[in-house]
């Protein structure tokens, strides 16, 4: 058994093809405005798809933005690609190549890839959120992801924690990912500075000295952390995964972990946070997962 597995993303589109027991057999990524007119994503799924035609016994497809997932259709949250929303994956690519093909978006194909072969092994109820441009979320209950009515759920970036204020991507004011993000950060040190530092210069050994990034850093943690006091008042959640490559740091990990734990009443406590396991292969595990799902019925 062989599954194509593709992770859109709005820079890169990663492909592959992963076997019967979820081993990687070759990944490789082209550009996500590899194609200038049209639908760019079907277009480039398409091109790989019929490369490798023939090869595959099932397609699993992660994608960014909201996917109504029992009919694979792309609905929502693609604003910076051209023509992708109402993309109909699944009925076309079934269609046209007569397999199966299982979409769902990117957050919840990490924490499916998490949950069967990272950092949730084991566990069946669990949070998984990644920091980036965004705050992306899932959550995972029952052994399952826990999609909503619309398959809209687990936004936690758009949770209203400082309502009215900062201008969030979304249109609204205040949303968490406005504060917490990974370029809510460098955006603030970067002002301070007067010059632009990523996320990778803020944290070497020298820098993390200068009293500007204690600083900041400190008031980043009290934010992601406040967002996590919320949702483990309303989860209850035994794990918190932590993705997006900045959380790769053991440092900011571990400052979330203890503020975390001295926010949070008794019952609450027994939650572990982790990092992510599989970084960038967790969108493609997930989607083969989900792929492999639909094979074996
Ligand atoms: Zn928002």
């Amino acid at each position: 058994m062989k599954m194509m597995v593709f992770d859109v993303g709005g820079t890169a589109i990663k492909y592959g093809m992963v076997d019967g027991d979820f081993n990687i057999l070759f990944s490789e990524e082209m550009p996500t405005n590899t194609y200038k007119t049209g639908n760019p994503i079907m277009q480039a799924l398409e091109s790989k798809l019929d490369e490798y035609a023939g090869e595959f016994d099932a397609v699993g497809i992660s994608t960014a933005g909201q996917v109504d997932f029992a009919n694979g259709i792309v609905t929502d949250g693609t604003d910076n690609i051209p023509n992708y929303r109402g993309s109909d994956l699944k009925g076309v690519f079934e269609k046209k190549y007569n397999v199966p093909v299982a979409v769902d978006n990117d957050v919840n194909c990490a924490g499916l890839g998490e949950a069967y072969f990272g950092a949730g092994v084991g566990e069946n109820d669990f949070l998984c959120l990644t920091y980036g441009t965004g705050v992306g979320g899932c959550i995972f209950q029952g052994g399952d992801v826990y999609r909503g009515t619309k398959c809209a759920a687990g936004e936690f970036g758009h949770m209203l924690l400082h309502a009215g204020e900062r201008q969030c991507t979304c249109g609204k004011k205040g949303c968490y990912e406005a504060y917490a993000s990974c370029r809510a950060f460098t955006n603030t040190v970067s002002e301070r500075f007067g010059r632009y530092m990523s996320g990778r210069e803020i944290f070497k050994e020298e820098n993390l000295k200068n009293p500007i990034i204690i600083e900041e850093l400190d008031k980043w943690e009290n934010e992601i952390v406040s967002g996590l006091v919320s949702l483990c008042n309303i989860f209850n959640p035994s794990l918190i995964i932590l993705g997006g490559g900045i959380m790769s740091e053991d440092l900011l990990v571990n400052h979330i972990r203890e503020k975390l734990r001295n926010s949070i009443g008794v019952n609450y406590q027994c939650v572990r946070v982790e990092k992510a396991k599989l970084r960038n292969k967790a969108g493609m595990l997930g989607a083969a997962y989900l792929a492999a799902k639909k094979l074996n019925g």
